[in-house]
């Protein structure tokens, strides 16, 4: 198995799998990031696609990293 096989549904570091404004929840509090509202405490403008975080960008809440983070369907 290679190492950079993540599992269903996860982001992966793979933009290509999310929309620009496709919504992502983080795997360990649940966090939400949504593209519409930005995120305040990175100070991310609303509008920010999620591909578009910076690379040090983590969960404002538990500092989970952003291949943590889970595609929100629908
Ligand atoms: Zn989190």
């Amino acid at each position: 198995m290679r190492p950079d096989v993540f599992f269903n549904g996860s982001y992966g570091g793979d933009a290509d799998k999310i929309e620009a404004d496709t919504r992502l929840e983080c795997k360990i509090c649940w966090h939400v990031y949504d593209p519409a509202e930005g995120d305040g405490y990175w100070h991310i403008p609303p509008g920010t696609p999620f591909s578009q975080l910076p690379e040090h960008w983590t969960c404002p809440q538990c500092d989970g990293a952003k291949n943590d983070f889970l595609v929100i369907e629908g």
